[in-house]
């Protein structure tokens, strides 16, 4: 049976990316070596990383005096990089989910943390708004798709001060405005490799304004310099990487892949609204995630919640099952997840109605 992946991430690749990866392991760029087993000083490696980079640069349209980097230690390492190298005194953060908490608790280490607004109250089902950012904060960071909770910041906010955004999970989804952010990151994970690398998008004169003295490997200058070569970069990552964002380039780019997601997560939104059984967690439209669509039971059918999730996953419906904070369900409607799956779900969840 054709399995459906709804994964929060590691999450769907395209088949690109998986058929390429292949070909790439059995022979790389013609090396006649596997991509596994190649030196990342190889000059077919080195030209591998840095088509990457010029990818990322013009899907996404990066103004000049920006660098592009592939490090490892994921997003989590980055919660701990963006302030040791931007933080002086002070911060300030969105507490948007568990991770933008878990952002902010690392930034706490390195300075005083300003939380301009939080939704915690309710669960995280929503994005505060209306909220004052210090104007004498070395930075302001947000997340811009709060994975395990389903909301999305989508409009690049416009404040007086550096703007920093984790944006794991909705890079690649929409055009970003690059030049109202010091520093874009994410794991790759969620949209556009295998585990492994994180990438960053970082503005080259936010830097070096830190006194305290920055171990090498965790000082985005030293990556600056080498190109993301100062040690051994995630080489079979970034290849993988390569192939998603060639894909994304045939396709058309962020405009289309924006327009397709949103046609995807209005499908499935539309039936979770009308469908008797189901409430979506997030009631507002404005602050529902593309990327990722929570839903719970509706209260006079908890008792179902067990039952949808067995008939779910013998129809092939994979990866559903909503993180452990929220409960109920979540099907991650990332750029590599086509339009036939979500529909397949939407079908699954109306048969399951009719029989209940
Ligand atoms: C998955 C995720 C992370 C964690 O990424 P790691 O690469 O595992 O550290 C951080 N932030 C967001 C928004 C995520 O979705």
């Amino acid at each position: 049976m054709k399995k459906h992946n709804f994964y929060a991430g590691p999450s769907i690749l395209p088949q690109y990316t998986i058929d390429k990866t292949i070909e790439g392991i059995k022979d790389f760029a013609g090396s006649g070596l596997s991509v596994l087993e190649i030196s990342h000083r190889s000059k077919e490696f080195i030209a591998c990383m840095n088509d990457t980079i010029a990818l990322v640069k013009e899907l996404l349209e990066v103004p000049s005096g920006y660098q592009v980097l592939f490090l490892g230690g994921g997003a989590s390492l980055q919660f701990a990089m963006v302030p040791m190298n931007l933080m002086n005194t002070k911060a300030a953060y969105l507490n948007t989910g568990e991770w933008a908490s878990k952002a902010l608790k690392e930034a706490k280490i390195f300075g005083e943390v300003v939380e301009v607004a939080s939704s915690k109250d309710k669960n995280f089902n929503y994005i505060p708004k209306n909220y004052t950012v210090p104007s004498d904060a070395d930075y302001f960071h947000i997340t811009t798709n709060n994975t395990i909770f389903g909301t999305e910041l989508k409009k690049d906010p416009d404040v007086k001060i550096p703007l920093v955004a984790d944006m794991s999970s909705d890079i690649f989804s929409r055009p970003v405005d690059v030049s109202k952010y010091s520093i874009i990151y994410g794991g790759a994970q969620k949209n556009l490799a295998p585990a492994g690398v994180a990438f960053v998008i970082v503005k080259e004169d936010i830097l070096g304004k830190v006194t305290r003295p920055l171990p090498s490997m965790l000082d985005y200058r030293t990556h600056i310099k080498a190109e993301s070569m100062f040690n051994t970069p995630p080489v079979f990552a970034v290849f993988a990487a390569q192939q998603t964002l060639k894909w994304l380039k045939e396709l058309g780019g962020v405009k289309v892949m924006q327009k397709k997601n949103i046609e995807k997560a209005k499908i499935l939104y539309d039936e979770i609204d009308r469908n008797r059984l189901f409430v979506p967690t997030i009631a507002d439209p404005e602050d529902r995630s593309v990327m990722n669509i929570c839903f719970v039971m509706a209260e006079q059918y908890k008792e179902l919640e067990k039952p949808f999730a067995d008939f779910a996953k013998s129809q092939g419906m994979i990866g559903i099952e909503g993180h452990r904070s929220v409960g109920g369900f979540r099907a991650s409607t990332y750029n590599a997840l086509p339009g036939e799956s979500v529909k397949a779900l939407v079908g699954v969840m109306k048969e399951f109605e009719s029989k209940n």
